[in-house]
């Protein structure tokens, strides 16, 4: 009976390593992102859905049922991965209206091709940094293969004061208003904010995102004030650590930074008028900074177009939006982490490549963009044992495109492959 089990197990565990599909990728160029190199004419091979080895020149398979991908004339690097996206919205003048008429599944179904086209844009990893919660949906869809996107990180529903940036009835007249409380994700008092983190969590979030300052977009009069007590910040924080879970703080004045940062958030989320202050509380304690310059840019823009915004949206979205790049700039020089984000869902999806070229205008250089979209990211997620860079052992999140990009910055808003946990989702073209 027990060697009829023992030879039952091997078969299986010897017939899943045959199965396991393999493929070679040879690439002509292949950028090290943890050493910043760009290595010429090198040999991915994946096996399943891990990268199995990199091996110098081009290897040939020992058996032609193995795949090769012709990458020669590409440059190859690890699927990016965006740190501040909102997966269900995109931003144009109906948004505030659609919140009192879309259903969770209209919410879903219209988010469908944002999920497909941040894929194809190279983006094999995002994090959602707050939506109502269908995101964790969406993010169930493509883990099991129903849709087709990234992989998604989500904190469900953002976190607010009464009255604070993502209190859901900002705005509204007041028999909608309603008494949003911790369900909802709204909270005053260190009780209820560790409240309002357990339902995020028992939601679906493996993040928690709250608003630590005013915002551009929502319908309240202020986009820099603090928006929680140190205390607040301090329950938030601990009660998510607890379940394992790290917390980003949306922020644009530098006094709720300056609480969000000291309570201990991972990131900061836009950081708009960061202080030399604030930067080096963020060197000491190691905190990210996701710097969104493509949303500053885009709402700028959107708030030149008569009508666009409401009014008191308007003059926040003209104010804040183009002071982002320039404090970008500074942090970067002084030495704060930065990881990639773009806050994608204020502009259009998959359109997430452009921060690129943002980031680099203003004293970059590429090959660090490069890793603040990869090794960066995975850091500030805890995956990077198994994301973030084109080694053995590690998922095959691997994209090519045209150009050298270090060269030609343009190139990474035209991904021509993308490959996904092993699976090939655009065909190099
Ligand atoms: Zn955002």
């Amino acid at each position: 009976m027990k060697k009829a089990l023992f030879i039952l197990l091997s078969f299986l565990f010897c017939s899943s390593s045959i199965i396991a599909q393999q493929s070679y990728l040879h690439c002509g160029q292949l950028i090290d992102v943890k050493k910043g190199k760009i290595l010429k004419e090198q040999t991915i091979i994946i096996e399943g859905n891990t990268i199995k080895e990199v091996r110098k020149g081009y290897a040939q398979p020992s058996s032609s049922s193995i795949e090769i991908i012709d990458l020669k004339d590409r440059t190859v690097m690890p699927g990016l991965m965006d740190m501040h996206i909102h997966i269900e919205t995109m931003f144009d003048k109906n948004v505030y209206l659609k919140r009192y008429t879309k259903n969770e599944a209209d919410v879903a179904l219209a988010a469908i091709p944002h999920c497909e086209v941040t894929l194809m844009a190279g983006f094999t990893t995002v994090r959602d940094l707050g939506g109502t919660g269908v995101n964790v949906s969406l993010q169930k869809a493509i883990a099991q293969g129903h849709i087709k996107g990234p992989r998604i990180y989500t904190a469900a529903k953002s976190i607010a004061i009464t009255g604070g940036h993502a209190d859901p009835t900002n705005g509204a007249k007041k028999d909608l208003l309603g008494y949003p409380g911790p369900e909802q994700g709204v909270c005053d008092g260190t009780d209820e904010c560790r409240k309002a983190v357990r339902q995020q969590v028992k939601n679906g979030a493996d993040w928690i995102k709250i608003t630590a300052t005013g915002g551009v977009l929502s319908l309240a009069r202020d986009g820099y004030r603090p928006q929680f007590t140190i205390e607040e910040i301090e329950a938030i924080v601990k009660t998510a650590a607890d379940f394992g879970i790290k917390v980003a703080a949306h922020a644009h004045g530098a006094e709720g930074m300056k609480r969000a940062v000291l309570g201990g958030v991972a990131s900061i989320e836009h950081g708009t008028m960061m202080t030399e202050e604030v930067m080096d509380i963020m060197k000491r304690k190691g905190t990210y900074y996701v710097p969104t310059i493509t949303a500053g840019r885009a709402v700028a823009d959107s708030s030149k177009i008569e009508g666009f915004y409401p009014e008191l949206v308007r003059p926040k979205a003209a104010a804040i939006g183009p002071k982002i790049q320039g404090t970008f700039a500074k942090a970067y020089k002084r030495g704060v982490k930065i990881a990639f984000g773009t806050d994608a869902g204020v502009f259009k999806h998959g359109k997430n490549a452009l921060e690129f070229i943002y980031m680099t205008e203003v004293g970059m250089p590429m090959m660090e963009a490069i890793q603040s979209a990869t090794v960066s990211t995975a850091d500030l997620l805890g995956v990077s044992d198994k994301l973030g860079s084109i080694e053995a052992g590690k998922l095959a999140d691997i994209i090519a495109v045209k150009d050298n990009p270090i060269e030609k910055v343009e190139t990474m808003l035209d991904v021509k492959f993308v490959m996904k946990d092993g699976v090939v989702y655009k065909e190099v073209d």
